[in-house]
This record gives structure tokens, sequence and C-alpha cells, in this order.
């Protein structure tokens, strides 16, 4: 197989890239697992919001929105999109954490509100009115149809003539008459250029080619599911965090979905959840409100990948003009992807960012790979 661009990682990163890149040539995108976003991807809170501290991030979260909310016809069945409102909660000792909070969402333009209790109670009638004293609520914050964004992406792909192939680990990468030839047990793709978006493995990817890794960091994040509770109505309730950043919770179809907000630094790999983060969560959500956890319903880990500026990465490798980064989402790479899928586009055309993108204030150097900082 022959192509102009190999994308190598079938998550929300991959499947963007390929969504974007096929109207600029032939691009083949390449999954070791058996199916599309079966890492990552396939584990998050499905969050959109725009309180986010990583400055480049948050602008391309900005520059995100308006594809969420008004994709191209016929690229999804449906909203990617729906209301599910995000409150942070904290302790007076926190006011300063929940002002910076409450200026950022200002400055990227959502409708940020300040909350007393009273007010934060009203949202979510589950909290211990004792151990908490304030809020900020981001009212257009939103939850993401995950599952429908990635199909959109693979979908547009695939009709753009994008070869989709999953079972493919890739294990060799190296490059012969300035082309790339990458294998993987029973097959092979030669390619012009290659975009790295293997998430959590994306240095090991570099290091295959014979590269520098940028130090992207993956690190655990734990989850569960549990069951509603008949006294609650908790449909409309918003997306909970603290400001002490120790768990949240959301609304799920027929359930609730917590997790500790933990970020354990760990090897490339399929997460597991540990047990001991499942029950410091379910302590730590049932010291706070009134909810009963009890047994999770289900539970999983995965990754968020950062590197040491926690700034997204999109661009040419130092070393190597033809190898591509698109790296170091974070907890953020839903979100983020259709402005990273349009960034990677440009760049390995050689074009400017797109207006969109540059109209956020976001520079190809800001997302590039050989900023200061990154290995
Ligand atoms: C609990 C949790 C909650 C989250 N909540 C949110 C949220 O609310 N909103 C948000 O925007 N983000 C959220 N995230 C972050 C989001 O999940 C990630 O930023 C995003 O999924 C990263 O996408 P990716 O495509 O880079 O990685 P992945 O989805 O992991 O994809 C990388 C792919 O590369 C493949 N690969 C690796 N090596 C090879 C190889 N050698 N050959 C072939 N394929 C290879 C892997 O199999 C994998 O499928 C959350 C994450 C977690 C864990």
């Amino acid at each position: 197989m022959q192509v102009d661009i190999a994308i190598v990682g079938g998550g929300i990163a991959g499947a963007s890239a390929a969504y974007f890149l096929s109207k600029h040539g032939s691009v083949a995108l390449i999954e070791r697992e058996e199916h599309f976003g079966y890492h990552s991807s396939g584990r998050t809170a499905a969050q959109f919001t725009v309180g986010i501290s990583a400055d480049t991030m948050r602008r391309m979260a900005q520059a995100s929105r308006g594809f969420l909310e008004a994709p191209p016809p016929g690229f999804a069945e449906g909203a990617l999109l729906s209301p599910r409102g995000c409150l942070t909660v904290g302790r007076h000792e926190n006011e300063a954490r929940l002002t910076r909070l409450a200026d950022r969402l200002a400055k990227a333009g959502a409708r940020a509100q300040r909350l007393d209790r009273d007010e934060a109670l009203a949202l979510f009638p589950a909290l211990r009115p004792e151990v908490f004293d304030l809020g900020v609520y981001e009212a257009d914050a939103m939850d993401i149809d995950v599952d429908r964004l990635l199909q959109g992406y693979l979908r547009g792909a695939r009709a753009a003539g994008a070869r989709l192939v999953t079972a493919a680990g890739i294990e060799a990468i190296a490059k012969e008459d300035g082309r790339w030839r990458l294998a993987w047990p029973g097959g092979e793709i030669v390619a012009q250029t290659i975009v790295n978006a293997a998430g959590a493995w994306a240095d090991e990817m570099a290091a295959m080619a014979g590269l520098r890794p940028i130090g992207n960091v993956p690190h655990r994040r734990t989850a569960f599911t549990f069951a509603l509770q008949k006294e609650f109505d908790t449909r409309n309730w918003p997306h909970l965090g603290t400001a002490a950043d120790d768990w949240y919770v959301k609304p799920e179809p027929g359930c609730l979905m917590g997790s500790l907000s933990d970020a354990v630094p760990v090897a490339p790999g399929d997460a597991y959840p540990e047990d001991i983060d499942i029950a410091q969560a379910i302590a730590n959500i049932e010291r706070d409100t009134r909810l009963h956890v009890g047994r999770p319903l289900s539970q999983w880990a995965g990754l968020r990948s950062f590197v040491q500026d926690r700034e997204p990465v999109a661009g040419a490798h130092r070393d190597e003009a033809s190898f591509f980064w698109l790296a170091g989402q974070g907890g953020c790479g839903i979100l983020t992807s259709p402005a990273m899928g349009q960034a990677i586009a440009a760049l390995v055309a050689g074009s400017p960012l797109p207006p969109l993108i540059a109209e956020h204030g976001v520079s190809e150097a800001d997302l590039s790979p050989r900023r200061s900082g990154l290995a």
C-alpha cells in the first residue's frame, strides 16, 4: 500500500487528522486495535468546556466550538453537543482559584456566573451545604457525543478516499529512498509523510523512527458509573467538580459518572482502574454530597498525555520535516479535535493555520514541537 500520508493512531486525534487531511492527498489511518477509539478516546467524560487553564488549549477549544455546534452537512445524524453546564464548587479559601476560573471563562466568551451556596445547591441539590461556600458555573458547557464525532470523522475520511486500517500495530518504521516504510505483522505501507497521532505512545512512535521524543507523559485517570437514587432527578444536573480537584460527578443516561480527577504518570499501555482510586473517589463524593455510590456499575481508566507545558503539539519534528506530531492533548483531546485536525492538515500541506484558529490567537509557534521546554 502506498499513500501520501500515513497517520498512526486511530483515536480522535488520528481520526480528525484523517478527516481534514484526506482533502489534501491520499491518506491511510492505521490503528493497532480491532476498532478505532479503543484507548483514551473511548474512555472520556465527554465534556466541552472552555474553563481550561492551559492557554493555547483553551484557544483551540474556542476554535473548535463552531464545528461541534454546526458540523458540515451529512457529518453526523444528529447533534454532537447537548447542554450540560459545568459547576465548580469550593470553600472560601479556594476563592482565588475560583476567581481565576471565572476570569478565564469570561475571557473565553463563556457565560460564567459566580454562585453562592444556595445557588450552587439549586443546581446540584445533593451537595452537602456545610462543605461548600461558593461556586462558578459555566452555563454553556456541553456534553459531546464522542462516538458520533469519531464516526463522523471516520465516515468523512473514508468518503474522501482515506484507507482505514485496524488490527495493524506498527512495529518498525524506516526511511528508504526518501519515503517512510511502516510495517506491522502481516502488512506494510509506504508514505511520504507520517502523522504521529499515537496518543500515549507518541514518544515510542518517534523512537521507532529513530527520532527524538518530546517528553509526552501519559497520566492515568480512573472513572466509574453508579446507580441513580430515587430521591434525585439528575437529568438536568450539571457536571460538578471541586476547586480542590479531588472528585467530579456528571449525569449519564440512566446513571451517574464519577472520578477522582486523578492524574498518575504511567507507562503507555491499556489502562486499568486501581481499586484504591475508585475507593478514594467514592469516599470523597460521599463526604461532600448526599449521593450513595455503593458498588460501581462499571469502572475504567484511561490515559491523558501531557508534554511539559501541558499545551497541545502539532507540527513537524525538529529533525525530520516529513514526520509530524499530533500529540499532548491531555484532558481536552475530544473537545479540541476539530481545531487540532484542521491545524495538522494545514501544517502538513505547508499552508498557514486556518483563519478560525489564527483569529483565536494561536500561531504555528504555539503548537510547535520545537518550542522551548519540549525535549
Ligand atoms: C477519564 C478521562 C476523561 C476525559 N475527559 C475528557 C473530556 O471530557 N473532554 C475531552 O476533550 N477529553 C477528555 N479526555 C481526554 C481525551 O480522552 C484525550 O485527550 C484524547 O482521547 C486523546 O486522543 P488520541 O487520539 O491522542 O489518543 P487515543 O485515543 O489513545 O488514540 C491513540 C491511538 O494510537 C494507537 N496506537 C498507538 N501505538 C500504535 C502503533 N504502534 N500502531 C498503531 N496504532 C497505535 C492506539 O492503539 C490508540 O488507539 C479524558 C480522558 C480520560 C482518561
